[in-house]
C-alpha cells in the first residue's frame, strides 16, 4: 500500500528498469518497487511468437507515440512504437541482439564521460547474456549462423541465440558469395558482437532457442525472480511525477502514481528514484517534476525545481525505408541477413563525401542550435558532430544497415543510415501527465541524412543485380524502376524516401549522459544534475546513436548502472 516505503523506486518496468530492479534486489535487505503502466504479457502470442513482429503494433500494449508533422521529413507525422507492458519495448521489438562498434562506445568517454568506454562496458554485455550455441540445435544446420565464444556470456539471465524459425536453405551462403562479388566487396563477418560490426553477417536474437519464443526483459530478469520478497511490481500503475522533500535541495522522496483503480497517491522512496520509462517518457517525467527548461515549464505553471534546459533535447533517431523484390523461392521461415558497410564500402567517393560533410558541420551545428532557441549550443553540437564524423570517416564504423528478410514470395529489405546528424526534441505539452508529449525528431533536417539513406537504397539495388543472388530474385516491386529510375540521383530518390520512411524506433539521448557544461542531463553515475538521488537509466542517457540495434547496449548500460548504484564501480 502507499503506507509502505521502498529503498528504491524504479519508474518503468521495461528493458532497463527490470535489469536495475533485479540487480538491486539481489541485496536482501533492500526493498525495490517497480512501477509499470502496462500489464503482464507472459502469455500474449503477439509477444511470444518469434515470427510475430508487428502483431502487437496498435494494440493496447503499444504506446504508439505520435510525432508532430515533420517539417523536413515529407510533412507527415510518424508513429513511434514503444512497449506498454512488463518488459517494456523488449516485448514488441524485432529481437535483434547486436552491439555497437568499439569506437562508438569509446566516443562516450571522448565526449566527457570518464569510464564509459568499450573496455568497461564489454563485461556487462557478457554478464547479462545467456548465449545458446547454435551447434546444439540441428534445425540450424545450413543456416549459416556463426559465433566467436570469446564475445559471449553463457550464464546471464538473457537468452540470446537463434530459433527454429531461422531459415536454413543455404541462402546465407549465396548472399555471402554475392557480397564478395560487389565492386567494393563487403567482407564476411563471423560474429559482429565483438565490437567490430563492419561486413556481412547473421546476428543472433533475444529468443529462447529451446521453446521458440521471444525472450524479453520480464522473462529474463523478472519472472524467474518474482518470489523475492524484496522485489515488488505494481502493474497498470502510471507514474505522474517525482515528489521532493521540503527545502531548497532537490532530494526526491517518492513518486506520485495513479493506480489501476484510478486513485492517485504518493509512494515513498527512502534512497532513490530511478527513471526507466524510455527515451520518450523519462524526460517528460523530469519536466512534470520541475526539472527542465524554465520557459517551457512556466507555460504549464510548473515550478522549476532544477533549471536544466537540455532535458528533452538531443533526440536522435534513425529513418527506416524498404525496397521489395519478388523472390523465385517461397519462404515459410525467415531470417535477417545484415550488411554493415563502412563509408568506403557505401560511398563510391567516400573521401570526397567526407570532405564535403566536414565543411558543412559548422552550418549543421548552427541549424540545430537555432532550431531549439540555442538551448543546445552550436559550439557543443559542432564538437559532437566532429566526433561523429571521426567515427564515420576515420574509425570506419558502419554508416548504414542493410537488412534482407525473405517472407513468402518476397524479398523484403530494410535500410537506414546508422548515424543521422539531425537532432530533435521531446517536451511536455501539458501539466497533466496523461496528455501526450510533443515529439519532434526532425527527420531529414540535415542533408547528409538523406544522402546516406539514398546511398543505402542504391546499395540494395546493387545487391539485387549481383550474382549469384540476382538469379534468385525477380523484379523490384517497390518502389520499382518506374517510380525511381535506375541511376536516380538524390533528388530522384528524395520523394520516395520522404513519403515512405518510418521511424526506425531507436530514439535516444533525451536525458544525455554528458558533462553539464556541454548540455548533459545526467552525470557518469547517471544521476540527474542538481539532484542528490534521482537517476535515469534507459535509452535517454545514450549520448550518441549506436550502429547495432539498441537493446543489447541498453541491457549492458543498465547492468553497469546497477553496479554503480551498488557502489561497485
Ligand atoms: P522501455 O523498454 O520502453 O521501457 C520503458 C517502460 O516504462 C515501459 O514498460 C513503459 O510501459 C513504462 N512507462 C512509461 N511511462 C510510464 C509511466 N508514466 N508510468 C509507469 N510506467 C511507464 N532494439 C534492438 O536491439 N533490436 C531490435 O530488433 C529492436 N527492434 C525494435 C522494434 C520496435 C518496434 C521498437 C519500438 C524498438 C525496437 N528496438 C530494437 C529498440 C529497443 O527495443 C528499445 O530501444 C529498448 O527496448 C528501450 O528500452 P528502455 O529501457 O529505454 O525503454
Amino acid at each position: 500500500s502507499s503506507e509502505t516505503k521502498y529503498d528504491y523506486i524504479v519508474v518503468g518496468g521495461g528493458t532497463s528498469g527490470l535489469v536495475v530492479a533485479n540487480r538491486l534486489s539481489e541485496q536482501e535487505n533492500i526493498n525495490v518497487l517497480v512501477i509499470e503502466a502496462g500489464g503482464s504479457v507472459y502469455n500474449n502470442e503477439n509477444v511470444t511468437d518469434t515470427l510475430g513482429y508487428g502483431k502487437a503494433f496498435g494494440t493496447d500494449i503499444d504506446w504508439a507515440y505520435e510525432t508532430i508533422k515533420q517539417e523536413y521529413g515529407g510533412g507527415i507525422s510518424q508513429t513511434l512504437r514503444a512497449g506498454k507492458a512488463l518488459g517494456g519495448t523488449s516485448t514488441i521489438n524485432g529481437m535483434v541482439y547486436l552491439r555497437a562498434q568499439t569506437a562508438q562506445i569509446d566516443a562516450w568517454e571522448t565526449v566527457g564521460n570518464e569510464g564509459w568506454n568499450w573496455k568497461n562496458l564489454f563485461p556487462y554485455f557478457r554478464k547479462g547474456e545467456q548465449f545458446q550455441t547454435p551447434e546444439k540445435y540441428s534445425f540450424l544446420d545450413g543456416s549459416g549462423v556463426a559465433y566467436d565464444p570469446a564475445y559471449h556470456g553463457f550464464t546471464g539471465p538473457l537468452k540470446v541465440g537463434w530459433s527454429s524459425t531461422q531459415l536454413n536453405d543455404g541462402l546465407a551462403q549465396e548472399l555471402n558469395t554475392t557480397y564478395q562479388n560487389f565492386e567494393v566487396p563487403v567482407p564476411y563477418n563471423k560474429d559482429p558482437n565483438g565490437g567490430d560490426m563492419v561486413g556481412y553477417s547473421l546476428y543472433p536474437k533475444t529468443v529462447d532457442s529451446e521453446l521458440n519464443i521471444r525472450e524479453d526483459a520480464a522473462r529474463a530478469y523478472y519472472y524467474p525472480y518474482q518470489n523475492r520478497t524484496n522485489l515488488h511490481v505494481w502493474l497498470r500503475t502510471h507514474a505522474n511525477k517525482i515528489t521532493w522533500k521540503d527545502g531548497e535541495d532537490a532530494v526526491a522522496d517518492g513518486v506520485e502514481v495513479t493506480l489501476s483503480n484510478g486513485t492517485t497517491t504518493v509512494v515513498k522512496a527512502t534512497r532513490e528514484v530511478i527513471l526507466a520509462a524510455g527515451a520518450l517518457k523519462s524526460p517528460i517525467l523530469l519536466e512534470l517534476s520541475g526539472v527542465g527548461n524554465p520557459d517551457i515549464l512556466a507555460k504549464y505553471d510548473i515550478d522549476t525545481k532544477i533549471n536544466l534546459p537540455t532535458v528533452g533535447e538531443n533526440l536522435q533517431d534513425q529513418m527506416n525505408n524498404g525496397l521489395q523484390y519478388d523472390s523465385k523461392a517461397s519462404y515459410s521461415k525467415s531470417a535477417d541477413y545484415v550488411a554493415y558497410p563502412s563509408a568506403s564500402q557505401l560511398f563510391p567517393n567516400a573521401t570526397a563525401v567526407g570532405a564535403q560533410l566536414l565543411r558543412k558541420l559548422p552550418a549543421y551545428a548552427a541549424k540545430v542550435a537555432a532550431a531549439n532557441g540555442n538551448i543546445t549550443k552550436a559550439s557543443d553540437i559542432q564538437r559532437f558532430f566532429k566526433i561523429q564524423w571521426d567515427l564515420i570517416f576515420k574509425a570506419g564504423i558502419p554508416v548504414a544497415e542493410i537488412l534482407l528478410e525473405p517472407t513468402g514470395n518476397t524479398y523484403d529489405t530494410e535500410y537506414w543510415g546508422s548515424v543521422p546528424f539531425s537532432r530533435g526534441n521531446v517536451h511536455l505539452a501539458s501539466a497533466d501527465p496523461t496528455v501526450a508529449a510533443t515529439i519532434d525528431p526532425k527527420y531529414f533536417m540535415l542533408d547528409f541524412d538523406l544522402h546516406a539513406q539514398v546511398q543505402a537504397a542504391r546499395f540494395i539495388r546493387e545487391l539485387f543485380q549481383t550474382k549469384p543472388f540476382a538469379d534468385m530474385a525477380g523484379d523490384e516491386t517497390s518502389p520499382g524502376l518506374s517510380v525511381v529510375a535506375a541511376g536516380a540521383d538524390d533528388q530522384g530518390w528524395s520523394n520516395f524516401i520522404k513519403q515512405n520512411y518510418r521511424s526506425n524506433f531507436h530514439p535516444i539521448s533525451t536525458a544525455a549522459m554528458m558533462p553539464k557544461e556541454v548540455g548533459g542531463v545526467v552525470d557518469t553515475s547517471l544521476k540527474v544534475y542538481g539532484t542528490s538521488n534521482v537517476r535515469v537509466v534507459d535509452a535517454s542517457v545514450l549520448p550518441f546513436q549506436v550502429c547495432g540495434h539498441l537493446q543489447s547496449t541498453i541491457y549492458a548500460v543498465a547492468e553497469r548502472a546497477a553496479d554503480i548504484i551498488k557502489g561497485k564501480v
